[in-house]
């Protein structure tokens, strides 16, 4: 969106594909936590914008090599953004064992059970704080020794406070063995077993990027660029940054 509106400011006329009925990405599931809202501001900033200028928005346009060959732009710039990874883990049973997305936009809503989330990153701890509004017993499995380090320190201590308060149980340097008829196994790093008897199981183990329209692209197109979580999962300060550099940049190598 704002390499869009960077590149419209700049005087090209620009297209944005996009394969959902909405704008938005991933900011659209990120704001769904407690405390996150803001981040739908933001979001709806960029759409007004985007509606004000003179940008030609596509919804439910995925874009792909025939796409390409049809329209033959001067540039294209994918902003694809990532794809959840989802554990490899003995046992795992999708009957129970929920995929991230749905449960956070409440298309599967789960209350008062008990509830293991895989991964103490930022997006495992705050699907974690957004269980804990379903009144759910939250238990966090982490491999690394601390929870969520790479988020804002205030925020990062707000929301483990509030874990703490709510009795999470918090396994760090941990790892999940085996899951088992509704048992999840896991195992410390003095390799201490132990059973923990869940509901349901919530995979949070980051995102890879999403880019296979790169490779291709630019076998057929000179002017291929890649963006955002496509190049590499980041944050979206990194991924409006980019979006405006290089428009920035192509505006410069235009003249
Ligand atoms: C739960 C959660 C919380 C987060 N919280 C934060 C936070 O607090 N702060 C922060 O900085 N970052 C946060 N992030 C990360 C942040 O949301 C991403 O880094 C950012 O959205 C990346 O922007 P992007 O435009 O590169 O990709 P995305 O937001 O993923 O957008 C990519 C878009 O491309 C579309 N698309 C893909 N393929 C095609 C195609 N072939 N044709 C047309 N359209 C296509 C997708 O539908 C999507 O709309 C969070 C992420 C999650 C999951």
């Amino acid at each position: 969106m704002q390499a869009a509106l960077a590149l419209d400011k700049h005087g090209f006329r620009v297209s944005l594909y996009e394969k959902e009925k909405q704008l938005g990405g991933l900011l659209n599931l990120a704001s769904l936590p407690p405390h996150k809202q803001q981040l739908a501001r933001l979001r709806d900033y960029l759409k007004r914008q985007l509606e004000k200028s003179g940008v030609n928005v596509l919804l439910e346009h995925p874009y792909d090599l025939k796409t390409l060959a049809d329209e033959y732009p001067d540039y294209l710039v994918i902003a694809a953004g990532s794809r959840p990874l989802r554990p490899e883990i003995k046992g795992w049973d999708e009957s129970f064992c929920l995929p991230f997305e749905h449960v956070l936009t409440g298309n599967i809503p789960i209350e008062e059970s008990h509830v293991l989330v895989v991964g103490g990153g930022s997006n495992g701890c705050e699907m974690a704080d957004f269980l804990l509004v379903g009144r759910n017993r939250i238990s966090i499995v982490e491999r690394m020794p601390y929870l969520a380090p790479d988020m804002e320190k205030k925020s990062r201590r707000d929301l483990i406070n509030r874990l703490e308060k709510a009795q999470a149980n918090i396994y760090t340097s941990a790892e999940i063995i085996e899951i088992n008829s509704g048992k999840v196994i896991i195992r410390n790093k003095q390799g201490e077993m132990k059973e923990i008897e869940v509901d349901y199981v919530i995979a949070a183990v980051g995102y890879a990027s999403n880019n296979p329209l790169y490779e291709a692209a630019q076998k057929v197109h000179h002017a291929v660029y890649l963006i955002g979580d496509s190049m590499q999962v980041g944050s979206i300060r990194e991924a409006i940054a980019q979006g405006e550099m290089l428009a920035r940049a192509l505006t410069e190598f235009n003249y």
